[in-house]
């Protein structure tokens, strides 16, 4: 377990259902998608239809999820949560969408992930709001159609990219989430406090913010672990010296990188003096399998500008070394 890992883990879970904020007006930044999201289901209220389907794309831990769970609430509609990978052949999805209530807001995450047959299934219920249920095999097999309520496909996906034109085209509406920048997290940090009462002051709630990697679910975790420390080591209120004091104690950086992103990087500059140097052998010098160090570390590190994958291998950045509080070889004394 990660604590600056993006993906919903240990107690995570449980406690989020806490912090969900309830309503658009509660859900901190991404005002672009708000404000459209907001004309399109105000849209269809006022013409007592379903909501068009919504594809909503961005990394874990953006608020995908909870977003969904607005929509549902502002149209005042049940939501059933399902994902691709627990989606594995067309006949479970066909027995989702059979007992679905009309309105209902169907919420598919990892929606590229699910099987292929399920998915072309998915193409005709959202079009016309019908599925043919093969029943039989071979030469005998036959197509039932079933007639489907009407309903709402939310479907979530790290990239929309990764989906098929033919069903990214079926959604009415594409909402694109940015990850958060510091001053939306420091709200999301003070919301988060209000609801599981800790005391946070401006200077700590900025200080977790920034490390926070522009994530609320990572935000809200840090917050957690900082209330602990608060808590035992002093008189429960969170000051910036509090939070630095615990996010040191759980090797979070003032920049949001944990013991391994900083391993790999102080890696790359004190033994390959900041590269090029392949993957293979960064990885071994880091003592970690390839795949950790190019799927955990690396794509943090690339996007805060510490790290450049180039064809000749890895390369640090400029701003690396600062960071690490070292001196570009180039730039040393002679
Ligand atoms: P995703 O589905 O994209 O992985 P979630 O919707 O599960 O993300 O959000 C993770 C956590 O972050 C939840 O606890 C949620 O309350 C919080 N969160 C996400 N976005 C926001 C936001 N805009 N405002 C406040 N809290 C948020």
């Amino acid at each position: 377990a990660r604590i600056v890992g993006a993906a919903a883990e240990g107690d995570d879970q449980a406690v989020e259902a806490a912090l969900r904020p309830k309503d658009l007006s509660e859900f901190v930044g991404q005002e672009k998608v708000r404000q459209q999201l907001d004309l399109v289901l105000k849209a269809a209220r006022q013409r007592g239809a379903t909501a068009d389907h919504v594809l909503l794309s961005g990394a874990p831990g953006l608020g995908k999820t909870t977003l969904s769970m607005i929509i549902a609430a502002e149209m005042n509609a049940p939501i059933r949560i399902t994902s691709g990978p627990a989606i594995q052949h067309a006949g479970d999805l066909a027995a989702i969408l059979s007992s679905l209530q009309e309105g209902e807001i169907l919420f598919l995450d990892e929606i590229h992930r699910m099987s292929r047959p399920a998915e072309e299934m998915l193409y005709m219920a959202m079009e016309d709001f019908r599925v043919d249920v093969i029943v039989g095999k071979g030469p005998g097999a036959t197509a039932i159609p079933l007639e489907l309520p009407p309903f709402t496909l939310v479907g979530a996906t790290t990239r929309a990219g990764l989906l098929p034109p033919p069903l990214r085209d079926r959604f009415g509406f594409t909402a694109h989430m940015e990850f958060y920048d510091p001053s939306e997290l420091q709200r999301v940090i003070h919301r988060s406090a209000g609801l599981l009462d800790v005391e946070i002051d401006p200077a700590g709630a900025a200080e977790i913010a920034g490390r926070s990697r522009g994530t609320p679910r990572i935000a809200n975790r840090l917050l957690r672990r900082v209330r602990d420390y608060a808590q035992v080591k002093a008189d429960g209120t969170i000051t910036r010296e509090i939070a630095e004091a615990a996010l040191r104690v759980y090797e979070v950086d003032s920049r949001g990188l944990d013991r391994l992103d900083r391993a790999v990087l102080e890696a790359l500059l004190k033994l390959f003096g900041g590269g090029p140097v392949g993957l293979s052998t960064l990885a071994v010098a880091v003592g970690e399998e390839r795949e950790t160090v190019e799927e955990v570390a690396e794509p943090f590190l690339v996007r805060e500008g510490l790290l450049a994958r180039t064809p000749r291998g890895r390369v640090a950045t400029p701003a690396a070394w600062t960071h690490l509080g070292l001196v570009p070889p180039q730039a040393a004394g002679p």
